[in-house]
């Protein structure tokens, strides 16, 4: 329903936090049944999760109660269910690759039951009854095939039928987070030493003013001082930035 994304320098050490924390709070207006977290920058080959069915603010508490790590790239999103309940398993993000790789999805993938089957059969155990997860360990299967990141989820939208906008960070390349949208909005917000990600530019009005729209079918791949956006084939598209001009 909602999603933000950022990347930025690891000072101060919950900026990334709050950055999504906030960017959540500002989508809050499209309605959710549930919201979570995901960082990467601390070290270790583990992604840190939290998330929570229910409000923003039960998310919050589990936050405070157990505090995430320092980060330098992080990913949120607001789910409104629509393959499997609102519980707290269901809620993005979800992890692939032993709680290397998390990502985050707004939409509907059509084709995630015959997904489900093919990955089901090669071993994977799913832990969600989403549609999305089925997103997440194949964007782990061409990940451990050797792809990188952008490449890796450029592969997954190849293999999505429906809409989505997909968001992911890899444990191990805690610089970078990556998107694709097919159907369903993607917003770049571009900052001094740090860059966003948002389903709509008030994920990250309050930060930078300006902002490139994603197209059809591409891909971006965002680190703290470079975004690049490539198509379903992989050469680069150039995008002029537009200066958001209204207040949220
Ligand atoms: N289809 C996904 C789910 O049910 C994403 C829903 C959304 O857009 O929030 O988890």
């Amino acid at each position: 329903c909602g999603i933000v994304g950022y990347v930025g320098s690891a000072e101060p050490s919950d900026r990334a936090q709050g950055v999504i924390m906030g960017g959540l709070a500002r989508l809050e207006y499209r309605g959710y049944d549930s919201a979570g977290i995901a960082l990467v920058g601390s070290g270790g080959d583990r992604v840190a999760v939290a998330k929570k069915a229910g409000k923003l603010e039960r998310l919050a508490k589990a936050i405070a109660e157990q505090p995430l790590p320092a980060a330098t790239a992080a990913i949120g999103h607001t789910r409104w269910a629509t393959h499997g309940a609102p519980t707290d398993v269901n809620a993005h993000p979800h992890l692939a690759a032993g709680g290397r790789l998390a990502i985050i999805h707004n939409g509907i993938i059509e084709n995630h039951g015959a997904l489900r089957d093919e990955l089901a059969a090669t071993g994977i155990d799913f832990l969600s009854d989403t549609d999305t997860e089925v997103a997440g360990h194949l964007l782990a299967s061409f990940v451990m095939g050797g792809m990188g990141l952008a490449d890796a989820m450029r592969a997954v939208a190849g293999r999505l039928e429906g809409a989505f906008t997909l968001l992911a960070v890899d444990a191990l390349d805690p610089r970078t987070v990556v998107g694709a949208r097919r159907n369903s909005p993607l917003v770049v917000g571009l900052g001094d030493g740090e860059n966003f990600l948002g389903s709509d530019v008030v994920a990250f009005i309050e930060h930078t003013r300006s902002a490139l729209e994603l197209g059809q079918d591409e891909v971006v791949e965002i680190t703290p001082d470079s975004v690049i956006v490539t198509d379903a084939k992989g050469a680069v598209v150039e995008r002029e930035p537009y200066a958001i001009d209204w207040d949220a």
